[in-house]
């Protein structure tokens, strides 16, 4: 059973001033959207300051993207077809963040892999995170890039742009981003500090299957 609309742009305005307040996205960058019903989903339009968004902001598209209820030139993220993707992709997910978390995109910069293999609760909570090849935002390619990954992936790097955080609920998602951008900034230290000491092969293995145990469980 779905939520009521009101308490889903609740949510979504509570996770955007979240995100925003630690840095995850910057000024009007980024976009939520959130499955409203089989049919229509809630977002956050283009063009916003984050900070200053209320629950009436947000709106309601459809499968094509067409606003069916929204303030007057309200239009949908210019990432809209990249949300709906994902909503195509996993019928078993409800929310979709994408944000900007400078740590994560440094990594990204710099061509390096997301780190797994240094604190336990990635590989346990989220599982390995790919990097999507850069596409320019709000492009079909874009889109394509993602397509394939969030198949496997509920959480994915945007090379050169950003993240995408898919889960079940809202809150799911944001403690995925969390997640992923103090790993990267753990990554960032120890890597100023000294040489990078992974966690032992076997631990990583085990951590691994107890993450994919986990995430199963959940799905069924
Ligand atoms: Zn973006």
């Amino acid at each position: 059973m779905y939520a009521s609309e009101y308490q889903l742009r609740q949510e979504l305005i509570r996770v955007t001033r979240i995100v925003t307040e630690q840095g995850l996205v910057c000024s009007s960058d980024g976009n939520i959207s959130m499955r409203l019903d089989d049919n229509h989903f809630l977002m956050t339009p283009t063009g916003l300051y984050k900070m200053g968004m209320a629950t009436e902001d947000p709106i309601v598209v459809n499968w094509e993207g067409g606003v069916v209820k929204g303030k007057p030139g309200y239009q949908p993220t210019s990432e809209f077809k990249m949300h709906l993707e994902v909503y195509r992709q996993r019928p078993d997910l409800n929310a979709v963040l994408h944000a900007h978390p400078p740590y994560c995109i440094a990594l990204t910069v710099a061509n390096i892999p997301f780190p797994t293999m240094l604190v336990p609760e990635v590989l346990m909570a989220i599982g390995e995170v790919p990097t999507a090849p850069y596409a320019r935002p709000g492009t079909a390619d874009l889109v394509s890039s993602v397509s394939d990954l969030i198949v496997d992936h509920d959480s994915i790097l945007l090379s050169h742009h950003g993240s995408v955080n898919a889960s079940e609920t809202l809150e799911g998602a944001l403690i995925a981003l969390e997640r992923m951008e103090h790993t990267a900034k753990i990554y960032y230290l120890a890597s100023s500090m000294g040489e990078l000491v992974p966690l032992p092969a076997d631990e990583i293995q085990a951590l691994k299957t107890m993450g994919e145990t986990r995430r199963d469980k959940a799905a069924i």
